[in-house]
């Protein structure tokens, strides 16, 4: 089998073919602009190549549900023109095989537990910490869902005690997103300054208590095996992993223990590819 996976971010999409993860056939990367333009050199794409199964892992929130009328579109983006755009429809047209669609992080939890970092767990969760702060949430080897997938990088959370940064979502100010992601940082130092933030920063205890603070409703929630913990934000501040499972395990104050053996945040083994081969994971849960 051959499957095709498309990973459609808020800056870029990039579409893989590939038979698993060791073997990438052809790659393509695609500027995300507006919903015609980028669909359509998505559809483009696919329609030249030869594959079996599809599978989208989207940028969201998206709507899952298989009954509703608006199953595969992209609900309420504050990303301009995206906003309602059918993603699902135009792509499984152009690619005329049967597709899976889920959120990038959702497929991106799937491809660490096939073959990174969630080996072997059937509940498992991954968080990235970048433009936004997104969960896949695996329970039971599927993902979470009710009405629509979870949104947990937008829970509230207790602060850090002194800590009055607003907090920068433009939902709810000081959820998680709005205290974790790149843009807390730069409404914290100023966009010049994100980039030349040392490790040893105060502003790195608040970031790490916001995750550690989302890990723990994780953990209360779901007790995935463990947690994989990415994005450009954690990419640039390798020391957040450690801090936050500290206080992570501070903040469970003994009432859950972690399982031991291996540090249960980690780093998603799959790196950059986790979202590309997230969709490529959809795409092997698709039954033709
Ligand atoms: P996306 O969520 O769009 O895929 P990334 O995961 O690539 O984005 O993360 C991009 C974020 O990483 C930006 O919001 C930026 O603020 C943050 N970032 C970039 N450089 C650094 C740095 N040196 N330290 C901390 N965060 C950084
Ligand atoms: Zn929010």
């Amino acid at each position: 089998m051959t499957y095709a996976g498309v990973e459609l971010g808020g800056t870029k999409c990039v579409a893989i073919l590939a038979p698993g993860p060791g073997e990438v056939l052809a790659r393509e990367t695609v500027p995300t602009t507006s919903p015609e333009e980028t669909l359509g050199a998505i559809a483009n794409i696919l329609s030249r190549w030869q594959f079996q199964a599809l599978g989208i892992a989207s940028f969201g929130p998206v709507d899952l549900d298989p009954q509703s009328a608006t199953y595969g579109h992209i609900t309420s983006t504050p990303k301009p023109g995206w906003a309602g755009t059918d993603v699902l429809g135009p792509l499984r047209h152009a690619a005329g095989v049967p597709a899976a669609f889920d959120t990038d992080v959702n497929g991106a939890a799937l491809a660490e537990m096939r073959w990174g970092s969630g080996r072997g767990f059937q509940d498992f969760a991954y968080v990235t910490v970048g433009t936004g702060v997104g969960v896949g949430l695996i329970a039971n080897g599927l993902p979470m869902r009710g009405f629509a997938h979870c949104e947990m990088g937008h829970i509230r959370v207790a602060r850090l005690q002194g800590d009055k940064f607003a907090g920068s979502c433009p939902f709810h100010g000081d959820c998680v997103e709005g205290l974790a992601a790149g843009p807390s940082l730069i409404a914290r130092v100023g966009t010049e300054h994100v980039a030349g933030l040392a490790g040893d920063d105060p502003l790195w205890k608040s970031v790490a208590w916001a995750l550690a603070q989302l890990c723990h409703t994780i953990v209360c929630a779901a007790a995935p095996r463990a947690i994989a913990v990415g994005g450009g934000v954690l990419d640039n501040q390798p020391h957040l992993l450690r801090r936050i499972e500290t206080m992570l395990v501070e903040s469970l104050n003994g009432y859950m223990t972690l399982p031991a053996g291996a540090p249960y945040l980690r780093a998603p083994a799959l790196g950059r590819d986790a979202g590309p081969l997230g969709a490529i994971a959809l795409a092997m849960t698709v039954r033709p």
